[in-house]
């Protein structure tokens, strides 16, 4: 015999203590409804999406700053490269190579996702 949960629409079989092993709430049987259920199968579909959808999102601004800092971090540097020539610079060149694996680690990370 297999009911629905009336808490998450799932088709389960209870669990000993009267728990719906899929949501763990009180099982409350209810009358299996076709329909029902492929309502809560197409939300569950759809909140995974957006879900994934957030997460890519999140990876594409991942790798935005990750560029932002390797050219902030290559700009910095060709800059100390240049002023190193003028007698302030004292012929010491900065490399910012911090920044730059920093968004090197991002981008990767970023697209990853
Ligand atoms: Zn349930």
């Amino acid at each position: 015999m297999d009911d629905v949960c009336s808490e998450c629409g799932t088709r389960v079989i209870p669990m000993a203590d009267g728990r719906c092993p899929s949501c763990m709430r009180p099982f409350v049987g209810k009358e299996f409804d076709p329909i029902a259920e492929r309502v809560a199968l197409e939300k569950r579909r759809r909140q995974a999406e957006s879900a994934s959808t957030a997460k890519r999102a999140a990876g594409n601004k991942q790798v935005r700053w990750g560029v932002l800092l390797i050219v902030v971090g290559l700009g910095a540097t060709a800059f100390s490269y240049m002023a190193a020539d003028t007698p302030a610079g004292g012929g010491k060149v900065i490399v910012f190579y911090g920044a730059v694996l920093v968004g090197i680690l991002q981008v990767f990370r970023g697209l990853s996702r």
